[in-house]
């Protein structure tokens, strides 16, 4: 089975269009598409898989649970509905925050989550999702997919018997929900805010005190006053859960999370029990998924924020001197991870030397032109 990345996968997806077009005129290709006249029976004597996804994510975040689905409906139709995926949205097979340990034990043969949510298992899966002052999306899609990333991270997820695939990309997050307006980093100290992964380590040791808490149960916290602000995505989804209800101060950027991609994680056993067709329709469809995800944010979060604003909300931007405290705390934060572990060493000077080269480019030509038509 080939690597789903660069040229190979490429490659499949040129030959699966030709596939597909050849299924309809009747001849198809390889079997891996349906013969017109054996559509009729399910499944066309195909071998019958059955797996079962589980999300850390609900249904009412449809950009990313959209991904989920888009992959079951995809694999679906690829074969003639004889592989199916059942998806479950979080805390319906398994908890929010222990999908990865789902399928490390077989539990669901497939995940979709984020991998900076196990960084206690090993802290060089936040590379997987983002880190902070990282990469945005481009930049991240290109580091995992086209410059090595992927490679770097299959190693770490084989420790745990997992594939990893990237299932979509939010976007630049926002800096979230805070009840009172923070000015300086001074104001961070004491301040009880839900925020995981890297972002939540740098904010820790800016003062906050950090809290991990799943979708579902951050409204009820900042509710019930248990925290004083959280952060969730962006104006899409944090619309949905509400936070705009008890904590106005909406600020930006989220420089924890510039880009971060989300994934799906597979369960290598089970990957290696597919047939080899079955495989390459598997990442053909999260291929398919995977950029729908983003699409759908830059569609929605523009008209969303605009709402928000007419209900009230009060846009804020971090502060210079709250910006330079985190990135300081940040670059040193990845040091000390990198100083206590090889592998995570190799994969921050890789990052890292991807990052300073793609920001040079970046900044010479689509910042400018950015700057530009944002001067209107
Ligand atoms: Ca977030």
């Amino acid at each position: 089975m080939s690597e789903p990345r660069g040229d190979s996968r490429r490659s499949f997806l040129t030959g699966g269009l030709v596939g597909a077009a050849a299924g309809i005129t009747g001849a198809s290709a390889a079997g891996v598409f349906s013969r017109p006249g054996r559509a009729a029976v399910h499944g066309g004597g195909r071998k019958r898989v059955s797996w079962r996804l589980a999300s850390s994510f609900p249904k009412t975040l449809p950009a990313i649970y959209g991904t989920a689905e888009l992959l079951a409906e995809r694999v679906a139709a690829m074969t003639d509905g004889a592989f199916t995926i059942r998806c479950h949205q979080a805390n319906e097979l398994v908890p929010a925050g222990q999908v990865m340990d789902a399928v490390e034990k077989g539990s669901a043969e497939v995940g979709q989550t984020a991998g900076y949510y196990y960084t206690g298992k090993d802290p060089a899966l936040a590379f997987d999702t983002c880190v902070p002052f990282g990469l945005t999306a481009r930049q991240q899609d290109a580091w995992l997919e086209r410059a090595g990333g992927r490679e770097l991270l299959r190693e770490v997820y084989r420790d745990f018997g997992i594939r990893n695939y990237t299932c979509g990309n939010t976007g630049a997050q926002m800096g979230g929900w805070f009840r009172e307006p923070i000015a300086t980093a001074r104001d961070l100290k004491g301040l009880r805010m839900r925020i995981p992964g890297l972002g939540g380590k740098v904010m820790d040791r800016l003062g906050v005190s950090v809290q991990m808490l799943a979708a579902g149960d951050i409204y009820p916290a900042l509710e019930r006053g248990a925290i004083d602000a959280t952060e969730w995505v962006g104006p899409f989804d944090d619309e949905r859960l509400g936070f705009h209800e008890i904590a106005s101060n909406y600020y930006y950027p989220g420089w924890w999370e510039p880009g971060p991609s989300l994934s799906f994680m597979v369960s290598q056993r089970a990957f290696d029990a597919l047939p080899p067709d079955y495989q390459a329709i598997f990442e053909a469809a999260v291929t398919a998924a995977a950029p729908t995800m983003l699409q759908r944010y830059d569609r929605e979060n523009p008209a969303a924020l605009q709402r928000l604003l007419h209900k009230g909300v009060q846009l804020r931007p971090f502060s210079e001197d709250i910006l330079r405290a985190a990135r300081e705390a940040s670059s040193s934060l990845l040091d000390d991870e990198a100083a206590k572990d090889k592998r995570y060493r190799r994969i921050l000077a890789h990052w890292r030397a991807f990052q300073r080269d793609s920001v040079r480019w970046a900044s010479t030509n689509e910042l400018a032109y950015a700057n530009f038509i944002a001067r209107g």
